[in-house]
């Protein structure tokens, strides 16, 4: 009955984290499983991580983390989006851990831990170059003398790469190097630097614990390099029509692109209302070198033709056999040698966001699903 069939593979999903376990040396690894993890969803990732040998979490915002918790009843789970104002409570019924990243959400934590009578656990964040969440570095370096560490216990000292998939670019080193400062300030407490690309940095900044997320679900996190990782995600989408069209003619909202000649096209039953991205439409002449979607149907390549619309996206399917392709049959929107990599960057975007968006109307299958 749906436009696009999305297959996710969990028993890839557990190979790819023991992939990563092996990569990081002696350090733990947790799983990142924020945006319904990665789009692939949270109520079956989690428990093939878990089964994997995964205990630790980490997530964005703390509806997620409840979700998390309901498949999950011993992991360790993290909220990275910080401490709102009033959720301790929340973070206590659940049996959660806040990434506290500034001095009011320790003291609030603090606070919230004096009141108890319990040092409950925390992770704290420390900014070492993205300047978006965490403490600053000077910051970082004071946290010693504050008496608010003595009412909780910090389980964790974290901080996060800015660049790491760019194996050369100095930031790096001068990340590892600030948050080697703040950590010797606080020894004894687990730290924690590396995404998926940190894992795979010459530094070897693994720490206690690695917090691998896109490469779990299949995205490189090498991108110049063969991609070490096993693909999760599959999707197909339905042929709906199939039509001729002449010289000239254009095909698509706004008449963006125009037929070179004689070509067919294929009219697929997705587009961006299912969160391909629009950003992927084909404008110009059929036949012109576009960096543009493309899909795969028997096999072969097909380049977008127009506008992605809401519900569809046209293509070119001129080069495959007449007989080769008809109404009903799918057309591989990711698979083969459309990664979510190459779909990204198709569509002037990143294998994350193709992964975060995935549509809600696709029929799902799973695969390598736990009994
Ligand atoms: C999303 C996120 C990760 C995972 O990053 P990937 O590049 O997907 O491996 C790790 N740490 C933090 C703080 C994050 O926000």
């Amino acid at each position: 009955m749906a436009g696009g069939l999305l297959h996710i593979d969990l028993s890839a999903l557990a190979s790819n984290w023991r992939t990563l376990r092996d990569a990081a040396g002696g350090a733990q690894a947790a799983a990142v499983v924020k945006a319904d993890a990665y789009g692939t969803g949270i109520e079956q990732a989690v428990p093939a991580l878990a089964q994997a040998g995964c205990h630790t979490f980490f997530v964005a915002h703390l509806s997620e983390a409840i979700r998390v918790r309901v498949v999950a009843p011993g992991a360790t789970i993290y909220v990275l989006n910080g401490l709102f104002p009033g959720t301790p409570p929340a973070y206590l019924e659940h049996g959660l851990r806040p990434v506290l990243g500034s001095f009011e959400e320790i003291e609030e934590w603090a606070a919230f831990c004096r009141a108890q009578g319990q040092k409950h656990a925390a992770a704290i964040h420390v900014d070492t170059g993205m300047n978006r969440l965490g403490l600053t570095v000077p910051q970082g370096l004071t946290l010693k003398d504050r008496t608010e560490l003595n009412d909780f216990e910090t389980a964790l000292l974290m901080s996060h790469f800015v660049s790491a998939e760019e194996s050369g670019n100095p930031i790096n080193l001068r990340q590892i190097e600030a948050f080697k400062a703040v950590r010797e300030t606080l020894p004894g407490i687990s730290a924690s630097l590396a995404n998926s690309s940190g894992i795979f940095l010459k530094e070897k900044p693994h720490f206690d614990l690695v917090r691998p997320g896109y490469a779990l679900y299949g995205g490189n996190p090498l991108p110049d390099q063969d991609n070490p990782m096993r693909p999760v995600v599959g999707l197909e989408a339905r042929i709906v029509q199939l039509r001729w069209v002449e010289e000239d003619d254009t095909v698509g909202y706004n008449a963006r692109w125009l037929a070179l000649g004689r070509r067919r096209i294929a009219t697929l039953s997705i587009g961006y209302a299912d969160g391909y991205p629009r950003s992927a439409s084909a404008r110009g002449r059929s036949g012109e070198e576009l960096l543009a979607g493309q899909v795969l149907i028997a096999g072969r390549p097909c380049p977008f033709a127009g506008n992605v619309s809401m519900d569809l996206i046209t293509v070119d399917v001129t080069e495959i056999p007449e007989r080769n392709v008809k109404r009903g049959d799918t057309a591989t929107v990711i698979g083969g040698a459309l990664t979510v990599d190459e779909v990204g960057r198709r569509a002037g975007t990143i294998g994350y966001e193709i992964l975060t968006s995935l549509g809600r109307r696709y029929a799902r299958t799973y695969r390598g699903r736990q009994a």
